[in-house]
């Protein structure tokens, strides 16, 4: 079953491509982004938005606005100017609970992912003698196994017993949902959280996130979900879903820029409840905030657990970034992805079948803008047909030991650009691997 539909042969598939790139709405969205040009002079083709988005042109006005502010108000650049920096973040705070389905209250922009998986860790991983494990997947993103195997050590219990991390079945690329549910069910009254991504970054499989929670609040586990590769990637509803946080970066297809702000999802039943929480003056009640009181009354929400105050240079872009999504919607976005990813998920396979094979899912529900391309005639090659890939201007991503990941994003790639990866990859392949 891969939900993709017959298409033709290859002769014609380049102008099945330019028609589905004229019936496409979304089409115009690709102008307000700046695409970097390959040596020769003619746009690359970036299917790289997984790893770092483009840059929105929109951005460097923005900039420049809040350098002039800063620039001719000084500190005064606090209460003045055309967006006061005081109130700044409360800005993305509406588009961004739009783009995850979350209330308003629930969702704050701030610092870096790994900072705010940290400090959701702090209020939502409560070790007791009984229950006192973290569920992870055998391969998750190096940081976040950084972050929760030292949370484990930091409250005196041992990663060897405390971290369990599941791996897919023998022979298989991707986990599957009863694989994790029946574990959970399994092993759930000894874990005390689950935390897992919404994409996995390596496989780029959409998880099952509605079983995942079900299967993980019935144990009565704590439940938290790293989206660092699901936002503005695929469609979230994260309030319905009823995780306890979500954590997620804004760099990478949130276009905001390299190391922008990040941002954090707490379930609204958790608002006001007795957690433990590192505090910080701006998670403050900010009505009495500036009385400078010893005393720490938090913010209602979200906002409780900001630290800071927030780098305005870093949040300009993620506000024009957030304007963009609201103007294209994420719905529209995912109708164009799948087609777009399905569209070269079946050129792979119709072209390269027996030299490179995608490991992602391949049923549109488990899948998201990415796919992972195993090249598996002469795997030994893989990391050559990567370099010549770039030398002809295709810019993807590397991971060892034979994985391509590229990702053609809704917003600003074409199906023409896929169609002539496929030919670029099959030349390429064909050159290298025999
Ligand atoms: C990109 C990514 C990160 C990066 O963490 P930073 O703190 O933003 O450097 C962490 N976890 C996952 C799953 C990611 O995909």
């Amino acid at each position: 079953m891969t939900d993709l539909e017959a298409i033709p042969d290859w002769d014609h598939c380049q102008e099945l491509a330019r028609a589905l790139d004229a019936a496409d709405q979304l089409a115009s969205f690709r102008d307000q982004f700046h695409i970097p040009q390959h040596t020769d002079g003619h746009e690359c083709i970036y299917f790289c938005g997984n790893s770092l988005g483009l840059q929105a042109k929109g951005v460097r006005a923005a900039l420049e606005i809040e350098l002039e502010h800063w620039a001719r108000l000084g500190v005064g650049a606090h209460f003045n100017g055309r967006i006061p920096w005081m109130p700044y973040h409360e800005l993305v705070r509406e588009p961004l609970a739009e783009l995850v389905g979350a209330q308003a209250p629930e969702v704050v922009a701030m610092s870096s992912l790994t900072v705010n998986l940290h400090l959701m860790l702090v209020s939502f991983y409560r070790p007791t003698p009984t229950r006192n494990k973290i569920l992870i997947e055998k391969h998750a993103f190096p940081s976040d196994r950084y972050a929760v195997e030292s949370q484990i050590r930091f409250h005196g219990f041992d990663p060897e017993t405390c971290l369990l991390e599941l791996a897919p079945g023998v022979g298989l690329d991707c986990l599957s949902s009863e694989q994790i549910t029946q574990f959970i069910e399994a092993q759930g009254e000894s874990i005390a959280l689950i935390l897992l991504p919404g994409v996995q970054y390596y496989t780029g499989q959409v998880l099952d996130l509605e079983a995942i929670t079900r299967a993980g609040r019935e144990a009565g586990c704590r439940v938290g979900f790293d989206l660092a590769h699901s936002v503005g990637n695929v469609p979230l509803d994260l309030h319905a879903l009823g995780c306890d946080f979500a954590v997620w970066c804004s760099y990478k297809y949130l276009n905001a820029g390299p190391g922008a702000v990040a941002g954090c999802f707490i379930h609204q039943r958790h608002h006001g409840a007795e957690l433990p929480r590192l505090n910080g003056w701006w998670g403050h009640d900010p009505q009495t905030r500036f009385l400078m009181g010893p005393e720490f009354v938090p913010s209602r929400g979200a906002d409780a657990w900001q630290l800071s105050n927030p780098p305005i240079l870093a949040l300009a872009p993620l506000r024009v970034s957030l304007e963009i999504f609201q103007a294209a919607g994420m719905q529209r976005l995912r109708q164009k992805s799948l087609k777009l990813t399905g569209f070269l998920l079946q050129l792979i396979q119709e072209q390269l079948s027996g030299w490179v094979r995608s490991i992602t899912p391949s049923i549109k529900e488990q899948r998201g803008c990415q796919l992972s391309l195993m090249v598996e005639k002469k795997p030994e090659s893989a990391r050559d047909v990567f370099s010549a890939l770039g030398d002809r201007g295709v810019v993807a991503d590397w991971r060892a030991p034979n994985i391509i990941r590229v990702a053609p994003v809704p917003l600003y790639n074409r199906f023409i650009e896929v169609y002539r990866f496929v030919e670029i990859l099959s030349e390429v392949v064909r050159n290298r691997c025999v």
